[in-house]
């Protein structure tokens, strides 16, 4: 499974009642989080079914030999771009055909093309790059990983040029980088948007996959890469009465592109996850009244964000190499180092080696924000 994934997190969802008050549903996304684990973990289409254990990080990837586009990133930023110059080419053979376009799949289309010369088309549903990052649109959507690992580590030359403004980064900003990227390494000439694929097969005869979408193509490929994310599909809990509820709901992951202004509403979040646990300070300040519906609780630490002291920057710039290197040999592509201890007390290498294992492993490695 070529994603990018690495945290463990699921869509959240929220409902709302537009006379007075709002319903938010929210599954849970367990960033930093140490949750039950029936939360909404979901792979989307042809990739159902992903672990997302076994996924390398977004910023772990290997260095490719980039082309610089020439766009430069002060231009770029003065200017939205958002959906437009996508590819035309009708061609109904390639080389590779890539499912979906957020991190995972720029970097595969970026590979594939720039590096092994192969003809690609990306399809997409959403109606521009940045898959999770376009979807989740929530009040408070921010990442978990620090921003200067959380990002595409193969641009080198972006690494020193991008400034992240936050340790961790919300939601506009990082589609806002991905957006660059793809102008930047002209990604978009081989994505089509708005576009879902229905069903892949393999035909043995030909040896060839056959790929079908929803606007009605045909396509055969040599490759087929499911970069469909772990979380990219919409989980709405059939809650008893929802068809008749009179007011609004949401699912934080599908949240309205114009946002939500819950001022003067009552609101409920239904679930305690990592998604939650951003959306909740955020909606609090707009809302009259707030309920929160929690069946399991969960572990929270705080994330301990702000701005990053520029000489920290700095001395990161300087260093990305280093930091490149350390992701890779990371057990899931942090720069943290895990605390001997564990949580029960006593030596972690022992005892605790049974705590420490699935959830715990995990957690010793996060000692600060969210998993
Ligand atoms: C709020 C939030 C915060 C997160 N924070 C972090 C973090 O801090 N660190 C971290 O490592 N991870 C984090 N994640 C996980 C995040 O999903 C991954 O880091 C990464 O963005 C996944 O990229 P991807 O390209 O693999 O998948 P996605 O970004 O999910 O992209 C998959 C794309 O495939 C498309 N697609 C799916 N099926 C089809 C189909 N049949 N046809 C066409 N298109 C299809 C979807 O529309 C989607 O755009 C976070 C997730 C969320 C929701």
């Amino acid at each position: 499974m070529l994603s990018a994934e690495v945290a463990h997190i699921a869509a959240a969802s929220v409902i709302s009642d537009s006379a007075n008050g709002s319903l938010i549903m929210s599954g849970e996304k367990a960033a930093g989080t140490v949750a039950a684990d029936d939360g909404v973990r979901q792979a989307a289409g042809v990739g159902e079914g992903a672990d997302p254990g076994s996924l390398s990080p977004a910023c772990g990837l290997p260095q490719w030999a980039y082309r610089a586009e020439g766009t430069s990133l002060a231009g770029w930023l003065s200017n939205d771009t958002s959906g437009d110059e996508q590819m035309s080419d009708k061609t109904s053979y390639f080389d590779a055909v890539v499912i979906g376009a957020g991190f995972s799949g720029m970097h595969m289309l970026k590979s594939l093309r720039d590096k092994l010369g192969l003809k690609v088309r990306v399809y997409e549903a959403g109606a521009t790059v940045g898959g999770t990052w376009y979807w989740n649109r929530y009040p408070g959507a921010r990442c978990d990983s620090e921003s200067y690992i959380y990002c595409f580590t193969w641009d080198k030359q972006l690494l020193q040029e991008w400034e992240w403004s936050e340790r961790y980064p919300e939601q506009p900003e990082i589609l806002r980088y991905l957006e660059y990227v793809a102008q930047r390494h002209d990604l978009k000439r081989d994505m089509q948007f708005n576009t879902r694929v229905t069903s892949a097969a393999f035909d043995e005869s030909a040896n060839l996959w056959r790929v079908y979408t929803d606007k009605g193509e045909d396509v055969t490929a040599r490759y087929l890469i499911t970069a469909v994310g772990t979380l990219s599909t919409t989980n709405l809990p059939q809650f008893k009465g929802l068809e008749t509820f009179k007011g609004k709901w949401y699912h934080t992951s599908r949240f309205p592109h114009s946002g939500v202004d819950f001022t003067a509403k009552r609101v409920a979040v239904v679930g305690t996850g990592a998604t939650a646990v951003q959306a909740i300070p955020e909606i609090s300040q707009q809302a009259k009244h707030l309920t929160v519906f929690q069946r399991t609780a969960n572990f929270c630490v705080p994330a301990r964000n702000g701005k990053v002291d520029p000489e920290k920057v700095k001395a990161r710039k300087a260093d990305y190499d280093g930091i490149v290197e350390r992701l890779y040999s990371s057990f899931a592509g942090f720069e943290h180092v895990p605390i001997e201890k564990s949580a029960a007390g006593g030596d972690a290498r022992g005892a605790g080696t049974s705590v420490r294992s699935a959830v715990g492993q995990w957690w010793l490695r996060f000692p600060a924000g969210r998993l």
